[in-house]
C-alpha cells in the first residue's frame, strides 16, 4: 500500500508538482498504527492530477478532492488550498488554491495530522506534529478557539482522536471547547454520529464518554443519559446507543434502528425468559444484559439451552399438520405453530414427530 502511494507521488512529482502523503496515514506510521486510507496533498489542481490519472480518478469531486483507485485502494487527492471565511461553523465560503505546502497545513486541525511524508519515505514535519505525538498531546494548529470557530466539528474530531490514540487535550484546547462547545448545534446530526461512532467504536470509548462529560458536551449534542454509559457493561457502540435512546435526532440505518427497538423493548424484559431469547436471539439479548449488568455467560447458557432456536428445527411440517387435521392449508395454520413452539421451548412437549402429531390430533380435531 505504502509502495504504491510513493508511485503514485513519484508519478505527480514526474509531472513537476510536488506531492506528499499528509494526516491520518503519516500521523498512524510513526504511531505504527495500520490506516487504510491514504490522503494526498499536492499543488497540482484538480484538473492536472485528472490529467495525470484520468480514468483511475473517480467520477465525483468533493470540494475539489479527487479520489484515485489503485488495486482496491481509494488515495484522497487534495489540492493545497487556503479556506476562506467560515460563516455557518462548519464550511469555508471559498477556497482558494495555492501553491505552498506550509500554507495549506495552516488550514488543518491539529499539528499531528500536518506530518508530510516524501516519496522515497522522508518525514516533513513544519508545524512540531512529530513533538506533540511524543507528547501524545492532541494541539490546535494555531489559535483553539478560531480553529473552533471556523468549524464546529473540530471540537468532536479532538476528542475521537483523544479517545482513539489515547492521548491528552491541550489545555488551551480545552478551554476553547469551553467557549465555543455551542456551535455544535450547528452541526448536522450525520456528521457528528459519525464522530460519536468512531469513539463508541473505540476500545477506549469510556475514556471519549468522560471527556464529553467533563466538558458539559452531552448537552450540546442532546444526549441527555450519557451517563448511564458508563453505569452499564456495554462495550459496543449498538449498546451505547440503545442506551443514548436519540433515534427522534440522530440518523441511523434500518438495520441501527431495528437491533436499538429490540434492545430496548428486552431490556424491560426478563432476559433468561426462553421465549425472549428465542424471539429476539443472542445478540440483542446479550447487548440488553450488558446494558442491565446481567451474567453474560448466564445468557450465553440460556441461550444455547433452548430446545429450539428457530422455527425451522420443529420436527413436524405444514404438509403433516394438513394431513392430520385433514385439511386445506389457512391461517390456522400460523395459530397452530405458535402453540407448539412454546409448548416445545417450555419443555411441556418433545421435539419430535410423534409427539407432536399426536398433541395436534389431540387438540385440533
Ligand atoms: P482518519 O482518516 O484516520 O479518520 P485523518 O486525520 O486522516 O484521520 P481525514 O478526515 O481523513 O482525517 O482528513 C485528512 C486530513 O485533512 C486530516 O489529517 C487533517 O489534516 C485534514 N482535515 C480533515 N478534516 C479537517 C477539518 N475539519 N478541519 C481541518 N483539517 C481537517
Ligand atoms: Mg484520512
Amino acid at each position: 500500500m505504502l509502495d504504491n502511494a510513493f508511485r503514485l507521488l513519484k508519478e505527480i512529482n514526474d509531472h513537476s508538482y510536488e506531492a506528499y502523503i499528509v494526516g491520518g496515514f503519516v500521523r498512524d506510521y510513526l504511531l505504527g498504527i495500520e490506516s487504510n486510507d491514504i490522503d494526498i496533498c499536492t499543488n497540482a489542481t484538480p484538473k492536472d492530477i485528472r490529467e495525470i490519472f484520468n480514468d483511475k480518478c473517480l467520477p465525483l469531486e468533493d470540494y475539489g478532492s479527487i479520489t484515485v483507485v489503485i488495486k482496491g485502494i481509494n488515495y484522497e487527492i487534495t489540492t493545497y488550498r487556503k479556506e476562506i471565511g467560515y460563516s455557518d461553523n462548519r464550511h469555508p465560503n471559498e477556497i482558494k488554491y495555492i501553491n505552498d505546502l506550509r500554507e495549506d497545513l495552516l488550514r488543518r486541525d491539529f499539528t499531528i495530522n500536518t506530518i508530510c511524508m516524501d516519496k522515497d519515505g522522508n518525514i516533513i514535519d513544519y508545524l512540531d506534529g512529530k513533538k506533540d505525538l511524543g507528547k501524545r498531546l492532541i494541539r490546535t494548529v494555531g489559535d483553539s478557539y478560531t480553529k473552533f470557530n471556523e468549524d464546529a466539528l473540530r471540537i468532536l474530531r479532538a476528542i475521537r482522536f483523544a479517545t482513539i490514540l489515547n492521548f491528552n487535550l491541550d489545555d488551551d484546547l480545552k478551554e476553547a471547547i469551553l467557549k465555543t462547545k455551542h456551535l455544535l448545534k450547528n452541526i448536522s446530526y450525520t456528521r457528528k454520529k459519525s464522530e460519536l461512532d468512531k469513539i463508541f467504536n473505540s476500545p477506549n470509548f469510556k475514556k471519549g464518554i468522560k471527556t464529553i462529560l467533563d466538558l458539559g458536551l452531552d448537552k450540546e449534542l442532546e444526549i441527555s443519559n450519557l451517563y448511564k454509559v458508563l453505569d452499564s457493561d456495554v462495550s459496543s457502540s449498538i449498546g451505547i446507543w440503545s442506551i443514548l435512546n436519540v433515534s427522534d435526532k440522530y440518523p441511523f440505518n434500518k438495520n441501527e434502528l431495528d437491533i436499538i427497538g429490540d434492545v430496548n423493548e428486552v431490556v424491560a424484559l426478563d432476559n433468561l425468559n426462553p421465549s425472549v431469547l428465542y424471539k429476539y436471539g443472542l445478540y440483542v439479548n446479550s447487548v440488553a444484559g450488558k446494558i442491565k449488568k446481567k451474567d453474560a455467560k448466564k445468557i450465553i447458557e440460556a441461550y444455547n439451552n433452548l430446545i429450539i432456536k428457530s422455527r425451522k428445527e420443529i420436527n413436524v411440517t405444514s404438509e403433516e399438520i394438513m394431513a392430520i387435521l385433514k385439511k386445506e392449508p389457512g391461517e390456522y395454520l400460523k395459530d397452530i405453530y405458535d402453540d407448539i413452539e412454546r409448548e416445545i421451548l417450555y419443555n411441556r412437549l418433545k421435539n419430535e414427530k410423534k409427539s407432536i402429531c399426536e398433541y395436534i390430533k389431540n387438540k385440533y380435531s
